[in-house]
């Protein structure tokens, strides 16, 4: 019993977090930022700050991360990081040669108050920026939200940065995709190739953290938003937001620069999710939805209809990120399973929200928490109080599981034990049939060792 002193009694906690379920600001700014072409991130703070951050990204896409660092001492720690950061986007820029060095901060850089702005102005005025090169940066101090919000942050960033309006609209569509893998970015584009519609995807890491293994080292692979994209994305007819805690600020401030209208819409995640997607792309790029599509949805009803029986009334604890488990809760729904714990280490109200309107009629009974104390140690006191027959989230939940004996299906981040999450999405229908198979799996490989020897069944 790895969590043996778990208890099910819970007591009103105000200032300790046991296990979060979220991790630091950086993180999220990082991965975004190496979904953009050519762009290395830049950690302005600590060494040991940015090897967390590359080694959490490394170990969960199974991908060599590049980012360098302020690499701040105790002296910088007192007189400011602006000589650091000067020094290193001159080097950066002579030894590695990105296209984007992106520039996000830390706690300690935030707490000794650096004006990045202003540094990064100093660097240019001072050419230390070569032409046709850019350096782009966000705040993003750790002791406020989450991955997530730097992830949010990092986006908007690039909407601040670069998108521009000319004279002329373009027959394309933004999409602005919230925090998925590469093989859900993948899907996400292959729908709208499927559609005939023309969209800027950002960031989109796909070719970046799934590249294919050649035998030649690439710096900087070929995946990634690039930059004459993103200044397009102002000319742009619409902007689809996926995931209103990743995509909403930069859908905003686009409208607001360059008066692009938007929706924002839930990560495409499960039928009713894609269904809204499909239909948000074909009103705003003006297209019928092609046979090809409507097929694929054909198929993952299919499967849910005959699959139905094992779903049905299963209670189901969510742990994660707002904008995947709103979505995966809607999914969850709609298969007539129970979703009945859900917490989310991301603050925001948008959360309570989404979750109000998606259970109080369904599942009045269940329990859900974000922000801080929105711990798994909560997470497993509410399933001690009753269990639950499936646990949904990242390698983090695998001690409750071993606990408890519940089968846990690995979805979201970090994903630090298992293999295939960059490779095998979850979004659109084909990534539902995907969810699918793996809940379904999981509950019958339990079945399957634990029932009667007589209940044993060959087939289903
Ligand atoms: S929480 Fe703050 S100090 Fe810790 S790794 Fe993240 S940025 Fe660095």
């Amino acid at each position: 019993m790895l969590l043996r002193h778990t208890s099910d009694t819970i007591i009103e906690r105000e200032a300790l977090t046991v296990n979060p379920a979220k991790t630091c600001q950086p993180v999220g700014a990082m991965y975004a930022a190496l979904g953009i072409h050519g762009c290395l991130p830049h950690s302005h703070g600590s060494q040991g700050c940015c090897s967390y951050h590359r080694s959490a990204l490394t170990r969960h896409y199974k991908e060599p991360v590049m980012a360098a660092t302020s690499s701040f001492t105790e002296g910088t720690s007192v007189f400011g990081g602006q000589a650091n950061l000067l020094q290193a986007v001159e080097t950066i820029f002579t030894v590695y040669n990105p296209d984007i060095i992106a520039v996000h901060t830390t706690c300690l850089s935030e707490t000794i108050g650096d004006d990045v702005n202003q540094i990064l102005q100093k660097a240019r005025d001072d050419n230390y920026v070569p032409e046709g090169k850019f350096l782009i940066h966000c705040n993003t101090p750790s002791y406020v939200g989450s991955h997530v919000t730097g992830y949010a942050n990092m986006v908007t960033a690039m909407v601040k940065y670069f998108s521009g309006k000319s004279v002329t609209k373009k027959n394309q569509v933004n999409i602005i995709a919230g925090w998925c893998e590469p093989s859900d970015m993948r899907e996400i584009k292959n729908i709208t190739t499927i559609m005939g519609i023309k969209t800027i995807l950002f960031p989109d890491t796909s070719d970046v953290l799934d590249a294919p293994l050649t035998g030649h080292h690439e710096f900087y692979p070929k995946g990634g938003v690039t930059v004459p994209e993103l200044v397009s994305t102002g000319d742009s007819r619409y902007t689809i937001g996926l995931g209103s805690f990743c995509s909403e600020d930069a859908a905003i401030l686009l409208e607001n620069k360059c008066k692009v209208p938007f929706s924002v819409i839930n990560l495409p995640i499960g039928l009713e999710a894609t269904d809204k997607f499909v239909m948000e792309l074909s009103r705003a790029a003006k297209v019928h939805v092609p046979d090809e599509i409507t097929e694929q949805r054909g198929r993952l009803v299919d499967m849910i209809a005959d699959m139905h029986q094992y779903f049905y009334g299963k209670r189901v604890a969510l742990f994660g990120d707002p904008d995947t488990v709103i979505a995966l809760t809607e999914f969850l729904l709609s298969l007539d399973m129970k979703p009945v714990y859900i917490v989310s280490g991301t603050p925001g109200n948008k959360f309570g929200t989404a979750m109000s309107a998606l259970l109080s009629e369904k599942v009045p009974e269940a329990k859900y928490k974000n922000g801080e104390r929105a711990d798994m140690f909560l997470l497993h006191q509410w399933i001690k109080q009753e269990p639950v027959d499936l646990i949904i989230g990242n390698s983090y939940g695998k001690y409750i599981a071993r606990d408890e004996n519940i089968p846990l299906i690995r979805v979201g981040f970090p994903i630090l034990d298992r293999v295939g999450h960059s490779h095998f999405p979850i979004t659109g229908y084909i990534g539902g049939m995907n969810l699918v198979v793996k809940m379904l799996n999981a509950i019958l490989d339990k079945e399957d060792r634990e029932c009667r020897e007589e209940k044993v069944e060959l087939t289903m």
